[in-house]
């Protein structure tokens, strides 16, 4: 299978799993996947917490093939390893408690819930936070006793592989974690196979596509999928230069390929030309290039065919009205760069407004109150964060209380938390990921009646 360095063009070759090669490996996995959680849970827990002490001693190795493959500077490559074993000490710390069955038991009567693992699932992974979005299940799913068949991206084939190898490394039992290699035809093999769950990180697109395929197998299903973030600015702000560089920094951080990227800016009409002024000053300062340069925060986007679509955005927002704000230049060397770009007097009839992005490009819309802001933010068939800064706590709790997405921030964005469940509303997703809602969405509850004669 070929995908490409996105700096270098060079192609990057990895062969991908056939279906005879796919069956073989989920028998295996089934036959042995009660072995795997019988396994007490200190054991199976030891093999996660080396499989984290392995990720940092080869951080600096693995960081340089994840910004080889997708492109993000080697910097932030380095951030996210370090990010996702934060996320694995969070599941090591909190497993056991979430996993206990819980006993409401009385005098006579016991009555309890225990936690049993699905069995054997799949894990369907996108590329642009391989580390990230790959920990969030298929840490969780190991620690409760399922075995996992994890397919990453066709763009982060070298990043599955390596994670495959650290399992293999730390002595993980080969049943418990096989990787699969492939582009849509092998997810599309996977989804034959009779999983006891898929879990899916990507797009609406496909995410509808596998949970149509699934839903006749009556199994759970996690969808993770894109968002169309709003952030407002509302009036009430001593500083607007803080505002403006929080709010540059969820764009363009990983160049705006992320799902919680802010994708959309409503700015109060009191604030609203500061606020411009401000954010192109931020703009400014972004440093697109060579994504192993210590400097660089821009690297070529991860997808080649993403460049034209980007343009088209930009080009259908320009020719309703919209006027650049900011546009960085692009390098004039190889790679599939795009030069950030930031507009004004943007409109709910421009798709820049509608659908994703998922790239380094941002319109900012100005508003006249509170409640214009909260239509305009609730106007998208998504729902995963929205985002509003305010000094007043009670005004930005109200406005967050009133929007439609799973998730709520007031004087931030672009963040997540262990602690909190990750979830999206509407097309943005199904299920949640991270916190104990997190531990317990790959096991099935048992209830237990027992009555003494
Ligand atoms: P994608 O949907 O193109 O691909 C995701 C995965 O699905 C890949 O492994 C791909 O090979 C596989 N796939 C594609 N077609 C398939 C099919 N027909 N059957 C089975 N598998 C198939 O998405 P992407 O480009 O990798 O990721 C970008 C999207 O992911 C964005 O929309 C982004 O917002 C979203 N995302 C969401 C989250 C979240 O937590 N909500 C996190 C990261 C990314």
């Amino acid at each position: 299978m070929l995908s490409n360095n996105p700096f270098t063009e060079e192609a990057i070759e990895v062969p991908s799993n056939n279906s005879e090669e796919l069956l073989q490996s989920f028998n295996f996995q089934k036959e042995n996947q009660k072995k795997w959680a019988e396994t007490p849970l200190k054991e199976r827990l030891s093999y996660i917490e080396k499989f984290s002490e392995e990720l940092n001693k080869r951080e600096e190795e693995l960081a340089k093939i994840l910004t080889k493959e997708m492109g993000k500077p080697f910097k932030e490559s380095l951030n996210e390893i370090r990010g996702a074993r934060s996320r694995i000490k969070f599941f090591l710390k909190n497993s056991e408690e979430s996993l206990s069955p819980r006993d409401y038991s009385r005098p006579g009567l016991g009555e309890e819930i225990h936690f049993e693992p699905l069995g054997v699932i799949g894990n369907i992974s996108a590329w642009n936070y391989p580390y990230l979005i790959g920990v969030n299940v298929f840490i969780p799913a190991l620690i409760c006793g399922n075995c996992v068949v994890y397919k990453p991206s066709e763009f982060t084939s070298l990043t599955g592989l390596e994670i495959q190898k650290i399992f293999n490394d730390v002595g993980l039992p080969p049943y418990a974690f096989q990787v699969a290699i492939g582009g849509k035809d092998v997810g599309e093999l996977l989804l034959k196979l009779p999983l006891d769950g898929v879990f899916f990180t990507g797009s609406y697109k496909t995410g509808a596509f596998i949970h149509n395929q699934v839903s006749p197998k009556l199994i759970p299903v996690g969808l993770e999928l894109g968002g169309k973030d709003p952030l407002y600015v509302t009036d009430d702000l001593d500083d607007i230069s803080q505002v403006a560089e929080a709010a540059c920094e969820g764009v363009f951080y990983n160049n705006g390929q992320s799902c919680c990227s802010v994708e959309r800016i409503y700015v109060h009409e009191k604030v609203y030309k500061e606020f411009l002024e401000k954010f192109k000053k931020s703009a400014e300062g972004l440093k697109t290039g060579d994504p192993m340069g210590p400097e660089t925060t821009q690297g070529p986007l991860t997808r080649k065919d993403h460049v034209s679509y980007l343009e088209g955005q930009v080009q259908d927002a320009l020719s309703k009205g919209a006027e650049v704000v900011f546009r960085g230049e692009a390098p004039p060397k190889k790679g599939y760069f795009f030069p950030p770009t930031v507009l004004k007097n943007v409109n709910h009839k421009m798709e820049i407004m509608k659908e994703e992005s998922f790239g380094p490009i941002i319109g900012i819309q100005c508003v006249s109150n509170d409640e214009e802001a909260i239509q305009l933010m609730n106007d998208t068939s998504y729902g995963l964060t929205s985002s509003v800064f305010s000094k007043d706590e009670r005004r930005g709790r109200d406005i967050l209380s009133q929007i439609n997405s799973g998730t709520g921030y007031l004087n931030c964005c672009d963040r997540v938390s262990p602690y909190l469940p990750w979830s999206g509303r509407k097309n943005s997703g199904l299920g949640s990921t991270l916190s104990f809602l997190g531990i317990q969405a790959f096991c099935q509850p048992k209830a237990y009646h027992i009555k003494s004669t």
